[in-house]
């Protein structure tokens, strides 16, 4: 059976039609860039706009966004996963029980498919949003190497999921595991739809999640003058107006960079010093280097302000606490996050005081396997307090949260896969 999942995802051209502040516009514009899907977005004002683009009148009338699919059908303010089905990108899963389950698609989920099927073995990808995780939005990935221009998070990503697929993986799309339970050795997972998954090894490859910023008004100007990440699908919309992103890392500074080629000024505020020391040595320089940014330090957001969408936000200067209020329209919050492992809290997965899941030799004590590990052998490099189930990327406890270490883990994983699932014949 052709996994549908096989065609290009660039060859499908979308028309996406909404109101500017439309949160849900939004969502399906990220979900498309991410997903490397050609796409026109065009705002709609008036009842002139609305005649003139979609041939009908009164603009309020109409449910928001609409989306013209390639072979012509509107869909009316469709969720994200109706547009996916529609784009036939929810697959059903082809196999009962696969050899391995790998749960995120980001690079460290999508390595270890690619390996893992490439080397025979039976691979399910379950991924609950778009491929290429955080790395999928990024504008410009400059420092992995082959790429000496740069890549966009999002094409590498798509070209990982095309050799995935032609290995033979089943990637299934907008599915989230949210719950685990290691019998027999298999673990059966739980999806967030009610449907379970089978496999006689997992990867986990869930990576981490936006932290916020935890002010009050967050939720009411989510993906309405506020976002979590780079927004790369924002850049475009940021022409002429002063941007603010959150943040002193790796992230913020890329964002930064990108949204500069657009944004009348970017202001980026940082909470110490300067920028992290761990951001990378070029972008540092390139941040220097442009005119239209500057870098606010000791600086934290207090408060966001506006009606329908964000128009203010209130900055202190952490020195002194003084308080300023400013005007913009974009505020990007890349501050870094917590591990996705929620699911795991139930099962004997051992997991550090921040969540990250702790593997192989971190699991020791004074040499010694912990008490709930069943075998005579020490567990393996990335291998969790579960055999079989093991941990790549940002998610696994002391990684170092660039994209080559996620790809390096997940194909490690999958040699230590290989070991477990002789062992277990
Ligand atoms: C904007 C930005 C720019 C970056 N730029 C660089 C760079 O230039 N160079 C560099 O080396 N690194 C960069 N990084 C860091 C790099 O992207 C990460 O280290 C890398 O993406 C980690 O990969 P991962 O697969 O471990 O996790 P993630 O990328 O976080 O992917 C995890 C995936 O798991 C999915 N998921 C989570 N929970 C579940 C669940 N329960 N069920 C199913 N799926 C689930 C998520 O939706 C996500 O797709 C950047 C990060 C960001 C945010």
């Amino acid at each position: 059976m052709k996994n549908e999942a096989s065609t290009s995802h660039a060859d499908r051209h979308v028309r996406l039609f909404g109101r500017e502040n439309s949160a849900l516009a939004y969502e399906i514009r990220d979900f498309l860039r991410r997903s490397v899907v050609d796409f026109d977005w065009i705002e709609l004002q008036s009842n002139a706009d609305c005649q003139r683009e979609l041939g009908l009148p009164v603009l309020d009338e109409i449910r928001m966004p609409v989306v013209v699919l390639p072979d012509g059908e509107r869909l009316f303010e469709p969720s994200v996963r109706e547009l996916a089905h529609k784009l036939g990108w929810i697959t059903q899963p082809r196999l009962k029980e696969y050899e391995l389950s790998i749960y995120g698609a980001g690079p460290a989920g999508l390595s270890a498919a690619v390996y893992a099927a490439s080397e025979g073995i039976q691979t399910v990808l379950i991924e609950r949003s778009a491929i290429g995780g955080q790395a999928g939005t990024s504008s410009l990935i400059e420092n992995y190497m082959g790429y000496p221009e740069g890549i966009s998070g999002a094409e590498l990503a798509e070209r990982a999921r095309q050799q995935a697929v032609k290995f033979g993986v089943d990637i299934l799309l907008l599915r989230e595991g949210i719950k685990a339970e290691f019998v027999n050795n298999r673990i059966r997972a739980v999806m967030a739809d009610g449907t379970q998954m089978v496999a006689r090894a997992n990867i986990c490859a869930t990576g981490v999640e936006y932290a916020k910023l935890d002010l009050a008004e967050e939720d009411r100007f989510l993906r309405k003058g506020l976002y979590y990440g780079a927004g790369a699908s924002e850049a475009q919309m940021c022409k002429g107006e002063h941007v603010f992103v959150v943040g002193g890392g790796n992230s913020a500074g890329q964002a930064v960079v990108h949204f500069a080629k657009y944004a009348k000024r970017v202001t980026m505020l940082v909470r110490g010093h300067g920028p992290k020391a761990s951001m990378s040595k070029y972008l540092s320089e390139r941040l220097a280097s442009l005119s239209n940014v500057e870098i606010q330090v000791n600086a934290s957001v207090q408060s966001l302000i506006g009606e329908d969408c964000l128009r203010q936000i209130t900055l202190q200067d952490n020195r002194d606490e003084s308080q300023q209020t400013v005007d913009t329209r974009k505020l990007f919050v890349c501050i870094g996050g917590k591990p996705n492992t929620e699911w795991a809290k139930d099962t004997p997965i051992i997991r550090d005081d921040q969540g990250y899941l702790i593997t192989g030799p971190d699991l020791l004590n004074d040499g010694k396997a912990p008490e709930c590990w069943p075998l005579s052998r020490m567990p393996y490099f990335l291998e969790t307090s579960v055999p079989g189930s093991f941990a790549a990327g940002d998610v696994r406890h002391g990684s170092v949260k660039r994209l080559a270490s996620a790809v390096g883990d997940g194909a490690m994983c999958v040699t230590f896969t290989h070991r477990y699932l002789r062992e277990t014949m």
